[in-house]
């Protein structure tokens, strides 16, 4: 048999492997030294008792012949849908019907296969750092061209900076999908409610689809700044969403996400007759998927009781206070920190122009922490670095005061 040639050329994904070699060999030479990992984007603190008793009951329950269940709704039961709908959207003005939710395991399945949707040689835009995903399920699926010089031919990038704000400048081209992610993952910055604005009228003016991956919106800390897309006016007509629980309520390893497609956004058949992409979806999943699991649901919808909202703001706010930290920590250095206020990344320039690689090095010997070189993120991500809030207060404290110090013998 044949293999998906694109697959198979695809540039080794070494970023966290090569990371934890590096620290691997350093601990195994230094084994009294203790390494402080400010590197992962995973979670670190144990769910809301509430979600974990609510979890295990319906886990239990599934034993009885009462609470049993088997194959659930595609898209979600209507218990969680309707929490969603509520909480994530109609506080905020915006308005969903049932089927325009479909929950899923993780809003990295969702933004990798939403692309199953596009035509074949659809043209996409990232920003360029760029949580890898939306490239690789495009390189996969043959789109992206070539990878030549660290970059794929057929790819549009839209450099996010220093210098521009980490607002992106709009394509002149022509492109069909382009994904956003706010707060950014990796630069943890943000656009306001009129820099979105901007980037929905030009997808509704050229007919781009927008994939807006909302996976930190429970990190913004300011009213002003828009949780979802659909706070944008016209963005219904425009942008699928994709949300998770994992960060915000710790289920990285629970899995749970949803994602939004309201009924009014269209793509074009060849022909140039318009279809609607919640229909596509819905056949799609239909074919593809039967549902999250029932305890996994019943533990999400805990997340929005009384108990479960109060537990949960706990653990994002330990966090929270963490990237405050790291930001107020590096703000006196020539490092530019950015991010860290409304996310629990803070992406810095390197030193010296030291390359992410050559940095990481450097902290790892002199300071002892661990952070993620900014080239895993795309040709945008060189000579930056990005350090998480995922640690605990203490040690998040310590690895600050040991970069500051690392800093004056560089
Ligand atoms: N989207 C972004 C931008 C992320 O950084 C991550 C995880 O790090 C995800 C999605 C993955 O979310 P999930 O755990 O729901 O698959």
């Amino acid at each position: 048999m044949f293999v998906n040639d694109h697959i198979a050329r695809m540039p080794a994904g070494y970023l966290f492997s090569e990371i934890a070699k590096r620290v691997k060999a350093y601990e195994a030479a230094h084994p009294t030294q203790k390494v402080i990992r400010m590197g992962i984007g995973d979670v670190t603190k144990p769910l809301a008792p509430a979600v974990a008793q609510a979890f295990a009951e319906a886990a239990l329950g599934m034993g009885q012949l009462e609470g049993f269940r088997g194959y659930g709704p595609d898209g979600g039961y209507p218990f969680l849908l309707n929490e969603i709908i509520k909480n994530d959207y109609e506080r905020y003005g915006v308005n969903l019907d049932l089927d325009e939710v479909f929950l899923s395991d993780g809003a990295k399945t969702d933004t990798a296969t939403i692309q199953e949707l596009y035509a074949e040689d659809a043209i996409i835009a990232v920003t360029d750092p760029v949580y890898p995903v939306y490239v690789d399920s495009n390189a996969m699926a043959g789109r992206l061209g070539e990878f030549v010089d660290s970059k794929w031919t057929k790819l549009i990038t839209l450099p996010v900076t220093h210098e521009n704000g980490f607002v992106p400048q709009l394509p002149k081209e022509r492109v069909d999908v382009l994904y956003l992610c706010l707060p950014n993952n990796p630069t943890g910055t943000v656009l306001t409610r009129d820099q979105l604005k901007v980037i929905v009228d030009w997808a509704r003016e050229k007919e781009t689809l927008i994939i807006y991956d909302a996976a930190y919106k429970a990190f913004i800390n300011d009213d002003s700044l828009p949780r979802s897309i659909y706070e944008v006016e016209g963005a219904k007509e425009v942008a699928v969403e994709c949300c998770s629980f994992s960060k915000t309520a710790g289920f990285t390893g629970v899995r749970c996400a949803w994602t939004v497609i309201p009924k009014q956004v269209k793509g074009r058949l060849k022909n140039g007759e318009q279809v609607s992409i919640n229909t596509l979806w819905k056949r799609r999943c239909g074919s593809k998927f039967n549902g999250v699991s029932f305890p996994v649901q019943k533990a999400a919808a805990a997340i929005y009781s009384p108990e479960g909202q109060r537990q949960t703001h706990e653990t994002l706010d330990y966090y929270k206070q963490n990237a405050a930290l790291v930001l107020n920590a590096l703000k006196e250095t020539d490092l530019r920190p950015v991010g860290g206020l409304h996310a629990p990344y803070v992406w810095l320039k390197t030193p010296k122009g030291m390359s992410g690689w050559d940095f990481f090095d450097y902290l790892l010997n002199t300071a002892q922490v661990v952070g993620t070189p900014g080239e895993g993120f795309g040709q945008g991500g060189n000579n930056c670095f990005r350090l998480t809030a995922f640690s605990t207060l203490d040690n998040t404290k310590e690895a600050m005061a040991r970069l500051l110090d690392a800093l004056k013998t560089l």
